[in-house]
């Protein structure tokens, strides 16, 4: 509960960006505070052995943001790390979701081959707006057969409600609801 309050207090509010009318959440502050950064990662590492405590084989952290908290949290469980990128960005053959953002579609994409059926998957990002995204991180990953056991992000734009987009079966956890 300390952690959450840390965040909240040093995530900035910036009105009008990108555009006029957003209310973008930096969660950059964060990393002004090397202790609170790993805090972060290992209250989660911790909520996430309690809650599997059958293992988790991989977290698969979104671009970009989600590269900051993913790779930490990986370490902390001894399990691999997986990238889902913006398209274009992998080398080799790749499975593709596509979302439809307010001005056009996104598409997200992971490597073939790096996941299998077997794999138990926690998909980790800062922030859930619409949810377009994450769910095409859903779709990506299940489409390996692997099981997305959790979706976690630091903030929760309740406004948007973006988890209702989410699958019925997704487990969606928020540190923050703003
Ligand atoms: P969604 O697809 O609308 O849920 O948008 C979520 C994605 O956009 C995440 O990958 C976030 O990193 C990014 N995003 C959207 N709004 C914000 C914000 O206010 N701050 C930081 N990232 C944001």
């Amino acid at each position: 509960d300390s952690i959450r309050q840390k965040v909240d207090d040093a995530v900035l509010c910036v009105p009008d960006f990108p555009k006029p009318g957003i209310l973008f959440r930096d969660i950059m502050p964060i990393f002004k505070q090397p202790k609170l950064v790993s805090n972060i990662c290992s209250a989660v590492a911790s909520h996430l052995r309690e809650s599997f405590p059958h293992g988790i084989t991989a977290i698969a952290g979104l671009e970009a943001r989600g590269f900051l908290f993913g790779p930490q949290i990986a370490i902390l469980l001894d399990c691999i790390f997986v990238p889902i990128r913006k398209l274009g960005k992998l080398p080799g053959a790749t499975i593709k979701a596509s979302y439809v953002k307010e001005y056009g579609v996104d598409t997200v994409e992971i490597q073939q081959g790096i996941l299998s059926p077997n794999d138990t998957v926690v998909i980790v990002d800062d922030l859930i707006a619409t949810g377009g995204t994450m769910r095409a991180a859903m779709e990506v990953i299940e489409a390996t057969q692997a099981k997305v056991i959790e979706c976690f992000v630091l903030i929760e734009l309740e406004a948007l409600e973006g988890v209702k987009v989410l699958p019925e079966h997704c487990n969606f956890v928020t540190l923050l609801k703003h």
